[in-house]
């Protein structure tokens, strides 16, 4: 399991042209192992003018998934890539621990 990246999750970009940058998961594709990062990974998309649909032709960005091998968890507080640890709180619900500073990556709900 790749590291258990979630939605609403800040992750770090591991490889390709966005390595080293940021973002929030906006998405995570589970059985294609894949995630939408807000604003990375961006592709150009061509866009035909459709009168019909009252819409005009031009280049669109918008993001494309990222292979979620490419991620990692990203430790604010820590300004880096981490590798959570798990652990089970006293009401049985399983939080996210970063192993450098302790600090829980999971939002609070
Ligand atoms: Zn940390």
């Amino acid at each position: 399991m790749a590291a258990g990246i979630r939605k609403n999750d800040i992750v770090l970009v591991r490889q390709g042209k966005d390595k080293g940058k940021t973002g929030k998961v906006i998405k995570v594709d589970s059985e294609k192992g894949r995630a939408l990062v807000e604003r990375l990974n961006f592709v150009k998309e061509f866009i035909r003018p459709d009168r019909s649909k009252n819409r005009q032709g031009g280049i669109m960005e918008r993001e494309a998934p990222i292979p979620l091998s490419r991620l990692m968890l990203y430790c604010e507080e820590c300004a880096a890539g981490v590798r959570p640890r798990s652990k089970r709180l006293a009401d049985g619900t399983r939080q996210r621990i970063c192993p450098k500073c302790d600090g829980a990556l999971d939002k609070a709900k």
